[in-house]
């Protein structure tokens, strides 16, 4: 019997694959039009820690899916009702097709945050405060990095971290993870593409974790000439010519304003805007951040609260690509589990 994959980013697309070549056939649902999820939906240009470009390293995962006899795609579909228990579940989707299928497998992924959350640090006031979405299609798009306002080439960057994570203020404490490692990689393309650019990262703290501390901290400084202010920021704000930013350089404890051609916010992962309707359909829980939650810790990675159905990558919370294909595998593994003993069960 099938299993059902939602979501066909780099977690379904990596579940649907792996489901496929043990030889069990996928059902695989997304509500966009094409496939590959957030790299692809959102034009991501050189992908950390690989360097590949996103549309080369997903798009083939996307290829290789595509190509897989065992897996029926559906797009721009969405899963309306879901009922049953392991081993004998019945989706019903958006198109009014109704799929039995022995496991589910929920791979939704996250809504990237939105800047007008943070109306003082000038996203929605002036076009030239963009986001690192913004950025990478600029440069994954081949247009190159220009100010929106005018498309002049900026001579002055400035890259706020932790926008829409790690606030209080704003609900939202978690850290996502990725946006040191991305804003260092784009800080390197920026100076890469127009050398003459001076380029600013304001940061509370600096977590580009495990092995990328030299290839993206250190590089960026040392090859890149990028220059790290560790600073609270109070505003961005114009002074009619260019954008200034504004805050207090938390090191020497002194206030700093400085002018700025183009502001980018390295914005958050936040939970699917999607979750609650999710949790209400599938019968599982969320945790208190509003991502899915995991059923356990240790006893298997990909648990969701209900057996027989499974998560896995950034739906549970702010994730890298590869550990997101990791839980994908993972959640196949466990989903192929209740195939086989439903099968055994059924003889
Ligand atoms: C600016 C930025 C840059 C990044 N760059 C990198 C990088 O270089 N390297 C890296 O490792 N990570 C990067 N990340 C993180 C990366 O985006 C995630 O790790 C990855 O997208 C998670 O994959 P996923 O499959 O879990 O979810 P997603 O990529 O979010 O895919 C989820 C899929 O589910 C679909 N979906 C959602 N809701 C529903 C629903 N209700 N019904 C049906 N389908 C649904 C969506 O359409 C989508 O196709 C970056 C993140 C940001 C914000
Ligand atoms: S990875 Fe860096 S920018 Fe992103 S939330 Fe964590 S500390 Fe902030």
């Amino acid at each position: 019997m099938t299993v059902l994959v939602v979501g066909a980013g780099p977690a379904g697309l990596a579940a649907a694959h792996a489901l496929a070549r043990v030889g069990e056939p996928v059902t695989l649902v997304d509500k966009a039009q094409r496939l590959g999820g957030a790299p692809i939906l959102s034009g991501y240009a050189k992908l950390i820690p690989s360097g590949e470009w996103a549309r080369d390293a997903i798009g083939g995962m996307v290829r290789r899916v595509q190509e897989a006899a065992l897996v029926r795609v559906a797009t721009t579909t969405t899963v309306s009702a879901f009922e049953g228990e392991p081993g004998r579940f019945t989706a019903r989707l958006s198109d009014g097709a109704s799929v039995p299928c022995a496991a589910a497998i929920l791979c939704t992924g996250f809504t990237h945050f939105d800047s007008i959350n943070k109306p003082e640090w000038g996203f929605g006031t002036y076009a030239d405060v963009v986001t690192t979405t913004q950025v990478e299609q600029m440069i994954s798009s081949g247009q190159g990095v220009r100010c929106p306002s005018d498309g002049r080439k900026p001579e002055r960057v400035a890259i706020l971290l932790c926008v829409g994570s790690r606030d209080r203020q704003i609900g939202r404490e978690w850290c996502s993870k990725v946006c040191c490692t991305v804003s260092a990689n784009l800080a390197m393309e920026i100076r890469e593409e127009l050398p003459q650019c001076h380029v600013y990262i304001y940061y509370m703290d600096i977590r580009t974790f495990g092995l990328n501390e030299d290839l993206y901290y250190w590089r960026s400084q040392e090859e890149f000439k990028v220059k790290y202010i560790k600073a609270r920021i109070a505003e961005v704000t114009s002074d009619g010519n260019r954008l200034v930013v504004k805050g207090e350089d938390t090191l020497v404890k002194r206030p700093i304003t400085i002018p700025f051609d183009l502001v980018v916010h390295a914005v958050g992962m936040d939970p699917n805007v999607d979750n609650r309707a999710l949790a209400e359909v599938f019968g599982v829980g969320l945790q208190h951040h509003g991502y899915l939650a995991r059923g356990s810790a240790y006893a298997g990675m990909a648990l969701s609260t209900r057996p027989g159905v499974f998560v896995a990558g950034a739906a549970t919370g702010p994730e890298t690509i590869d550990d997101s294909i990791a839980q994908g595998e993972a959640a196949a593994i466990a989903a192929l589990g209740v195939v086989r003993t439903s099968a055994v069960q059924a003889a």
